[in-house]
């Protein structure tokens, strides 16, 4: 079952658009019977996403640290819940059992699993292909940042355009599960702590 790991906000942000991208692309999940890997909670863009999976038909798997359970609101609706001891452990496991990965709007958590993802690509520790939903102009900002980068000559041009960069949630989750084919069978088995 191809397993798409979600990172985003644990609150719903400002524009009302972001939750409804996050309900999309759950439903273009549990309607593609695929399965959600993410950090576990019903809080903000997080509970979205899984709801609207489970409400299309999908499978949810959730790992959250043991003291963040209350704070997160950890789902109980889900078909698999994980509490682990660490954050660490969250992510590693996240990643472990994930196809592909993909970025919803989000705060300062949703921005470190895109980068510890991306840079773990970056150093050859998988070969995951890499989404950004860009809804509302959400990640504008993000990306001349990078594009500055890119041209301060701190990171190749073909790193940067791995990520794919997306406005609609159904064609990004199709372009991700395409490259996911061509990637080396097998999910990650790094261990890069
Ligand atoms: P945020 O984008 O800040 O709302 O956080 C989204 C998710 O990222 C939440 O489940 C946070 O617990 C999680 N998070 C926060 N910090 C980290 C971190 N250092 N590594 C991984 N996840 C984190």
């Amino acid at each position: 079952m191809f397993s798409l790991c979600v990172y985003c906000g644990s609150r719903r942000g400002a524009d009302p658009r972001y939750a409804e991208a996050a309900h999309a692309l759950g439903t273009a999940l549990g309607q593609a019977g695929h399965r959600l890997v993410y950090g576990g909670g019903h809080a903000g863009l997080m509970g979205t996403v899984a709801d609207a999976t489970l409400a299309a038909g999908g499978q949810v798997l959730g790992i959250i640290p043991r003291r963040l359970v209350a704070r997160e609101l950890g789902h109980r609706g889900i078909q698999e819940l994980r509490v682990v001891d660490t954050m660490h452990e969250r992510k590693l496991q996240m990643a472990q059992a994930a196809d592909a990965f993909v970025a919803l709007p989000g705060g300062l958590g949703t921005l470190e699993e895109l980068f510890e993802t991306w840079t773990w690509q970056q150093l050859g520790y998988h070969a995951r292909p890499i989404g950004l939903l860009d809804t509302a102009g959400f990640y504008r900002p993000l990306l001349e940042l990078l594009a500055h980068t890119r041209d301060a000559g701190f990171v190749d041009a073909a790193q940067v355009n791995r990520l794919r960069v997306d406005t609609d949630p159904r064609r990004l989750l199709q372009t991700l599960r395409d490259e996911a084919a061509l990637a080396p069978p097998g999910r990650p088995d790094f261990n890069p702590i």
